[in-house]
């Protein structure tokens, strides 16, 4: 098996490839290490190598992490959000991937001024409208716009999606496209700056950034393939 310095610089070649396709530059692109159920150690060697921006998706499993390494990182929550974990994950993350309804949008909301933080939240979308998945669905976010933007402690960056798993890289695109075609419609509709779309793992990252990705958030190319699932989540 390769070592994490290896695949990660096997993953920003791929990276670096992709945007010059796409006629894009990697400056706008973040590469998210997903680190779940790797231990410190691996993200020890990520860090070595000059990452930084890392993504959990639980925060029992995260938090001990997060304390054990330098405070300069980037961490990213992308599971699930549970209410009662909000404020945990206020507390150590910077960026949430997750937000999927207006009630839990409201009240993250809430925390943060409790917490007298502005956190940066990305819009969940069920873009393959599968009973699975969370995420909003796509009629239901542009009724709830107005609402979320009200919210004044959250700096909405974008949507982010999980596509429905298909055979091939390729099956992903359309659903890329229509992650990116509803955020312009949104920016347009709404008089905002969505700049963020956070889509694509380790076995499409390429196509998303093809399509606009400006976060990719790739875990097992990266680390490994992971030994056990994480409840409730992918993989
Ligand atoms: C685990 C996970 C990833 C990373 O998946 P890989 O296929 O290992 O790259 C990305 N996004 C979310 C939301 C995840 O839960």
């Amino acid at each position: 098996m390769s070592s994490v310095p290896e695949n990660l610089q096997h993953v920003r070649q791929q990276v670096e490839d992709a945007c010059a396709r796409a006629g894009r530059s990697p400056a706008g692109l973040t590469l998210i290490a997903v680190s779940k159920t790797f231990p410190t150690e691996s993200i020890r060697e990520a860090v070595a190598c000059g990452q930084t921006h890392f993504g959990e998706s639980r925060v029992q499993e995260a938090v001990p992490k997060i304390e054990a390494l330098p405070g300069s990182l980037h961490w990213h929550f992308i599971g699930g959000v549970q209410r009662n974990k909000v404020r945990k994950i206020l507390q150590n993350f910077e960026i949430i991937h997750a937000i999927d309804s207006l009630r839990l949008a409201s009240y993250t909301d809430e925390v943060a001024k409790e917490l007298g933080v502005f956190p940066k939240i990305f819009l969940q979308v069920n873009i393959g409208d599968e009973p699975s998945k969370g995420g909003f669905a796509v009629e239901a976010l542009r009724q709830e716009m107005a609402s979320l933007l009200q919210l004044k402690r959250l700096d909405v960056s974008g949507l982010m999606c999980i596509p429905p798993a298909g055979e091939s890289p390729e099956e992903s695109r359309p659903w890329f496209v229509k992650l990116r075609e509803l955020r312009d419609s949104l920016e347009n509709e709404f008089c905002v700056k969505l700049d963020g779309l956070s889509m694509g793992m380790s076995g499409d990252f390429e196509i998303a950034i093809e399509e606009g990705a400006t976060c990719v958030r790739v875990g097992s190319s990266i680390f490994g393939n992971r030994a056990y699932r994480v409840d409730g989540e992918l993989g």
